[in-house]
């Protein structure tokens, strides 16, 4: 019995080998391996993709987090209020820049931020609350954003699961102030190693962003900026995304059909998380109320299956010391109940019966 896989980075390389080789060769015969003219062509892609003013390539959409909540953080606020269903980066991004993560829970039908859970947490101490566009659902940003004009903090959108989502045509990186990505080779659009970008519209912060990815250069070999790094998205990896952003959107596609047969097939013991019109589907999320048995079902059926994310952020053993002991009972109640099934967009219709014969059968 062959594996379903829960991803498999290799096919859709081989689908664009021509491309990706002609791509790579070009910047090994150019002379440019970063900043060059690879990277500028892509941040004024990225831009006009996302309808953003400004695109600031980095090396990671960690690295993306971290620049921007460094630019967020203002004298005493030194707190990032964020969710602690997804994945941490954000806690080990603020982390990273000497701010300290603080934990809202999430509303039980998106499993994003619930703005009910915010509002209280919003004290003085805060610079920037962290939105994520969990699994590629675009998250409902407008009485986040309320809350946080209202507060004068920045609402950093983090769109690392979400590249190509919107509402109602908006993309998603347009609600917030600041946006970040990442192009992780698992992300909707993924490099062929690290890579991330920053967006905004505020041109000063774009400039503040561009000086805090490079050592805090203003320009060169002049330190303006404090608290600046080395966070550069490469030629090569620049290269590739370009071949790989007009592809992004039939991609994006092809995982909402997964998902949209998905949920049809699931039998009454679980609920496969919707993927609606302008949502991204980066992963096929289940909830149930027996995972270990889900599981097992799968594994027996040669599918593969994982949770995102088994460990939230306030029970995490680094970080577990910084939460102030607010319960957060959806979060972990989901963290139980998750499981992410295959979802990528070369998967077969046929490995996609295969998935959905086991969750008929739930
Ligand atoms: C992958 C991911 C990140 C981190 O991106 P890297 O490029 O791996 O550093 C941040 N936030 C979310 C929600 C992610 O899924």
């Amino acid at each position: 019995m062959t594996t379903v896989p829960l991803n498999d980075l290799q096919r859709a390389a081989s689908d664009q080998e021509p491309a990706l080789r002609d791509a790579v060769q070009a910047v090994v015969a150019s002379g440019w391996y970063v900043h060059g003219p690879q990277h500028r062509a892509f941040e004024q892609e990225f831009a006009d993709y996302t309808r953003s003013g400004h695109c600031v390539g980095v090396a990671s959409g960690t690295d993306a987090l971290g620049i921007a909540l460094t630019a967020a953080a203002s004298g005493a606020r030194d707190v990032v209020v964020t969710a602690a269903n997804a994945g941490a980066y954000t806690s080990v991004a603020a982390l990273g820049s000497g701010l300290r993560p603080r934990f809202a829970d999430v509303d039980p039908a998106t499993h994003c931020l619930d703005p009910a859970a915010l509002e209280p947490l919003l004290q003085p101490d805060v610079c920037a609350v962290v939105v994520t566009h969990l699994y590629g659902r675009v998250a409902d940003v407008e009485p986040l954003r309320e809350l946080c004009d209202g507060a004068g903090v920045v609402l950093v959108e983090d769109c690392a699961q979400a590249t190509g989502a919107h509402a109602g045509g908006t993309p998603v990186g347009s609600f917030g102030t600041v946006a970040t990505f990442s192009f992780y080779p698992t992300k909707n659009l993924g490099a062929l190693g690290d890579g991330g970008a920053i967006t905004t519209d505020d041109p000063l912060l774009a400039d503040r962003l561009r000086a805090l990815r490079q050592y805090g250069w203003t320009s060169k070999y002049l330190i303006e900026v404090d608290r600046g790094r080395n966070s550069r998205l490469d030629e090569v990896q620049a290269a590739v995304l370009r071949v790989r952003l007009p592809l992004l959107e039939a991609g994006n596609e092809r995982r909402r059909q997964i998902v949209r047969r998905y949920r049809s097939a699931a039998g009454g013991s679980v609920v496969v998380l919707d993927a609606p019109d302008g949502h991204v589907a980066h992963l096929a999320v289940m909830e149930c109320d027996d995972r270990a048995a889900a599981q097992l079902a799968l594994s027996a059926a040669g599918v593969e299956s994982d949770v995102h994310y088994p460990v939230p952020d306030h029970r995490q053993p680094t970080l577990a010391h910084l939460h102030d002991g607010r319960a957060l009972p959806v979060t972990e109640r989901l963290a139980d109940r998750v499981l992410t099934l295959p979802c990528f967009p070369q998967l077969t219709d046929a490995e996609v019966d295969r998935v959905c014969d086991v969750l008929a059968s739930l």
